[in-house]
């Protein structure tokens, strides 16, 4: 680990007044959360299942549930790493004034960020919701049902299909998180991107959003990005190591 690095970042946290945390899957695999794009990602194992397939057929969405309820539900067992608590130091203290997550972990939110300044871009794997009346739905009565029938009921409220509350590929972003992460970016002068391979969209688009509109860009990611050209900082390493030194965790 780069020492100049971790002392470059601290350096632009110094001086920024306002920074806004965005990350990825990468920041929780120290807590035992594969991410998609790495060897031995959960890509490496199995497709992920189309909102469209979703909805169109119940043999797919029960083979959604199986995948929650018997492929051992590692999110539900994680703890936050110091990355997360690297992070919620940040918020804590008033220099960053939001998390803006492709995260679906719940993690932020367990390591201190305010829910309210959690902003989640591709929904949470912690709760499931009704698709059309939006009621929020605990996951213990759907496993108790599935494992008893094979399905799970549809919405006591409306009779709507419940599905994790997660965006899937093909489902549309959640409409006010997108505009209050375009707020959070246009109002923050350090963008800072962790664990994110930079490549689905629109998420990505949000660090070129915030160099666009003259903040300062930091990339920290294992392995290179597409967008490191645009950084103005590019630190490949691992996270929860360079974060707590250079926040100077406990
Ligand atoms: P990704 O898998 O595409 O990229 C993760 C990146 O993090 C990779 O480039 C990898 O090299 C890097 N990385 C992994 N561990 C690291 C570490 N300890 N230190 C430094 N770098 C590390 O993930 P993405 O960009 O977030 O996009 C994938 C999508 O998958 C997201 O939209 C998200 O919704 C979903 N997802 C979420 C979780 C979660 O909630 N924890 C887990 C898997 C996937
Ligand atoms: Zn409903």
């Amino acid at each position: 680990m780069s020492d100049n690095s971790i002392q470059d970042l601290a350096a632009l946290i110094d001086e920024a007044s306002r920074v806004v945390i965005f990350t990825g899957a990468g920041i929780s695999t120290e807590s035992g959360i594969p991410d998609f794009r790495s060897p031995g990602g959960v890509w490496s194992k199995m497709k992920p299942i189309q909102f469209q397939d979703f909805m169109a057929s119940q043999d797919v969405r029960r083979e959604s549930w199986r995948r929650k309820f018997e492929g051992g539900d590692k999110i539900a067992n994680a703890l936050p790493n110091k990355g997360h608590l690297a992070v919620a130091k940040l918020v804590q203290s008033g220099k960053a004034s939001h998390v803006i997550t492709q995260n679906i972990d719940n993690l932020h939110q367990n390591s201190g960020v305010p829910e309210t300044q959690v902003i989640e871009l591709h929904g949470n794997a912690t709760y499931a919701k009704c698709l059309d009346c939006g009621n929020p739905v605990d996951f213990a009565p759907l496993e108790l049902a599935f494992t008893a029938t094979g399905d799970v009921p549809d919405c006591e409220h409306c009779g709507g299909i419940i599905k994790s509350a997660t965006i899937s590929f093909g489902q549309q972003m959640p409409e006010p998180e997108m505009i209050r992460a375009e707020e959070a970016t246009y109002g923050c002068d350090l963008f800072i991107a962790i664990g994110s391979s930079l490549v689905v969209y629109p998420a990505a688009g949000f660090p070129v959003l915030a160099k666009n509109h003259g903040a300062k860009l930091v990339i920290l990611n294992r392995e290179p990005t597409d967008l490191d050209g645009y950084a103005d900082l590019v630190i490949n390493d691992e996270i929860g190591p360079v974060l707590s030194r250079a926040v100077k965790l406990d």
